[in-house]
């Protein structure tokens, strides 16, 4: 429910543990290089892509859509 809407194009998320970009439904190993891109330009050359087709949100919102957040409360899921 909300407004997350269904990716019509690259969703990428900022890890908020390796500081990496990865694939928004990615939720593995951090070292997983096939699954980690320094930033959209990366991505965007590794999949021939639009770098203007990727759009990258922030480790935040990916936690708060898997409802490991809660948007308002300081919570840290990491500490
Ligand atoms: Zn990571």
């Amino acid at each position: 429910m909300g407004n997350t809407k269904p990716p019509s194009h690259s969703q990428l998320y900022e890890c908020g543990i390796c500081d990496c970009l990865h694939p928004w439904h990615f939720f593995g190993d951090c070292r997983d290089d096939s699954n980690r891109y320094a930033d959209e330009e990366a991505f965007a050359a590794r999949h021939a892509i639009d770098p203007m087709a990727v759009e990258v949100f922030s480790w935040e919102e990916r936690l708060i859509a898997d409802g490991l957040l809660i948007k308002g409360e300081p919570n840290n899921p990491t500490a």
